[in-house]
């Protein structure tokens, strides 16, 4: 069994621990605050790829959408519910891009669970 640490009232396994986007939630690494609730956190991308730019994790850690079981339909939901709930605060009524990257073919390069939310551009398809 995997050993798990308590923090912050949170229970954490050896995975969440080292993981990037947990630290973001923990606020152990700095970032930069776009929404936040009792189920998840948005945050500016460090590379944004288009004007607006901005990841929305779970506070759970969940390594990647592959890895949600039915009982995660709420929080996947929730997910996307969030991300509509940003774009709207950002203005984006003229439409944006919700990405999930998922495994090594989906590009995905940070295994925690997260929505990028893009818009203030045209995008292009099918992407790349
Ligand atoms: P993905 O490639 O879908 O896993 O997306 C990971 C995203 O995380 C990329 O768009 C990165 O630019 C972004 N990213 C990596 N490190 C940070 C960080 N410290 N703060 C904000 N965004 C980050
Ligand atoms: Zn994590």
């Amino acid at each position: 069994m995997e050993a798990t640490t308590l923090r912050n009232s949170r229970v954490y396994t050896d995975q969440a621990m080292s993981c990037l986007f947990c630290k973001i939630v923990d606020k152990q690494i700095p970032s930069t605050p776009v929404y936040e609730d009792e189920l998840v956190y948005a945050f500016a991308d460090i590379h944004p790829k288009a004007p607006v730019h901005i990841l929305v994790v779970p506070h759970e850690h969940m390594g990647s959408l592959a890895d949600a079981g039915k009982n995660k339909q709420a929080l996947l939901g929730h997910l996307l519910w969030a991300a509509a709930e940003i774009a709207r605060q950002k203005n984006l009524a003229n439409g944006y891009r919700i990405v999930v990257n998922t495994g090594d073919d989906g590009g995905q390069t940070v295994d925690h669970l997260h929505l990028h939310l893009m818009g203030g551009r045209q995008m292009t398809w099918p992407p790349g």
